[in-house]
């Protein structure tokens, strides 16, 4: 199945939170979530039943959106997640979160997690000194991650970083916007993840 490139606002409405597709807009009174926070549609205005199934489905595709994921993919990791040790929902959400695109992002070098990814397939990080651009590589505790000497003047990441304190990184990452470096200093953990996500529901979804 395609990516998806439509209006991303409107994933927002339809998953009934947040999802911070759009960057700087995200945090501003321009966000349509704020202003339209019901279900798009000609009936989204009107009282709609759910089901368990939907409730459970629902909660699935507002993560994979999140992330900006193909059902594939999604799955995949799921499956991962399943075969690992421990809590099959938290090993998700770490593997997740893991993402090379998605580091990127939360370490404010890219405003959304589409532009995070749209910069790493155009070649301008390292891990450890080395070129990667592979948005779904998962990065490990103690990767060095640099914007590359040759990409440091790139506008959109220096727009980003500017704005890095609005968002703010999180406990498992330390940044050094001077020198346009990161550094993973732990693996993320289940408390790391803010965003509210009923994991099981997903677990119990592919179930
Ligand atoms: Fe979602 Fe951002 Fe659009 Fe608001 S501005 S609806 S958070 S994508």
């Amino acid at each position: 199945m395609a990516r998806y490139t439509g209006p991303r606002c409107r994933l927002c409405r339809r998953e009934g939170c947040k999802l911070f597709l759009k960057g700087d807009k995200c945090y501003s009174d321009k966000c349509a979530f704020e202003k339209r926070s019901y279900v798009p549609g000609e009936h989204g205005q009107g009282r709609i039943k759910v089901s368990d199934y939907g409730i459970r489905l629902r909660e699935k595709q507002r993560v994979r959106r999140m992330y900006g994921l193909q059902e594939a993919q999604f799955r995949k990791y799921f499956d991962k997640a399943d075969r690992q040790k421990g809590v099959t929902g938290t090993n998700l959400l770490v593997l997740l979160e893991r993402r090379f695109d998605n580091v990127v992002y939360r370490l404010g070098f890219a405003e959304s997690r589409a532009q995070a990814r749209q910069l790493v397939l155009h070649g301008h990080f390292s891990i450890n000194g080395r070129k990667v651009n592979s948005p779904s590589f998962l990065v490990r505790q103690g990767d060095k991650i640099e914007v590359r000497e040759k990409s440091k003047t790139i506008l959109p990441i220096r727009q980003a970083l500017g704005a890095v304190a609005r968002r703010g990184i999180p406990e498992w990452l330390e940044l050094d916007d001077d020198k346009m470096q990161g550094r993973v200093k732990a693996m993320p953990e289940r408390e790391h993840i803010t965003m509210p996500i009923q994991e099981q529901l997903i677990v119990e979804f592919y179930s």
